[in-house]
């Protein structure tokens, strides 16, 4: 069913999408996962004339399925929006797949392969690759990404992610997750080729007095001191550290 008895499409505009992300905290209302749908909580879809973001809610697909089928009440939905899952967390969060080997970080123009290293600033690694702590378990991917002002927009810890819900939007579609710092201004398009490879596809991002502008050709990094140095079709392989600012 692509409409229902009002005539209303199942295809909610995005401006929609996005206030039911916000009043949520980008995550399931009921268990914070970041991976979700939009859900018609009251009325229900077949008896809604608009798309409403106050009636609507955001739910991971297993909670969503315990709530279709009735495992669950819509009753403990209504009362999960009111104090949603993530809000109190302060984030929504999920988990990378990284199982089979060295995970490689592409960074706009920079491929940063077997390196368990790939950024550190100041003697601190911005990012790292920790190997499996037993066999047949997974690498370990850390690191954290802040927006343009420097605060903290996603923090990872050992392949789990972690979005802040004070962000302005977070929207993970598919493998991708963006985060919005305003309207019309993407501050991180993150993307994931499990099992190996992590691609931050655009970044604007500030930290430490550094700045870190990237799109799928190039790296551009500004020293504190306003040195620029740009990267394009760049491969690290095998280093202990990729880049040391
Ligand atoms: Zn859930």
């Amino acid at each position: 069913m692509t409409v229902n008895a009002y005539g209303l499409s199942r295809d909610i505009p995005a401006e929609v999408k996005r206030l039911v992300r916000q009043r949520c905290g980008f995550g399931c209302v009921i268990c914070g996962l970041g991976i979700v749908q939009y859900e018609h909580v009251d009325p229900e879809f077949k008896d809604a004339r608009v798309h409403d973001p106050d009636a609507m809610s955001l739910l991971c697909p297993q909670c969503h399925a315990k709530v279709t089928t009735g495992m669950w009440s819509k009753a403990k939905v209504k009362l999960a929006i009111r104090s949603p899952k993530c809000k109190q967390a302060g984030y929504t969060r999920e988990f990378f797949d990284f199982v089979e080997d060295h995970p490689s970080l592409r960074f706009g123009g920079v491929l940063l392969s077997n390196c368990p290293t790939p950024i550190e600033v100041q003697g601190h690694p911005l990012f790292s690759i920790k190997p499996p702590e037993e066999p047949d378990s997974p690498f370990r991917f850390s690191g954290l990404f802040t927006d343009s002002t420097g605060k903290v927009t996603l923090v990872i810890e050992d392949n789990e992610w972690m979005a802040s819900s004070s962000s302005w939007d977070v929207e993970v579609q598919g493998r991708t997750i963006t985060i919005r710092e305003r309207h019309r201004f993407v501050h991180l398009v993150l993307r994931v080729e499990p099992p190996r490879e992590i691609i931050v596809d655009k970044l604007s991002m500030s930290l430490g007095g550094y700045g870190f502008e990237a799109n799928g050709d190039f790296l551009r990094i500004r020293s504190p001191g306003g040195c620029i140095n740009e990267f394009t079709s760049c491969i690290s392989n095998n280093n202990q550290v990729g880049f040391s600012l």
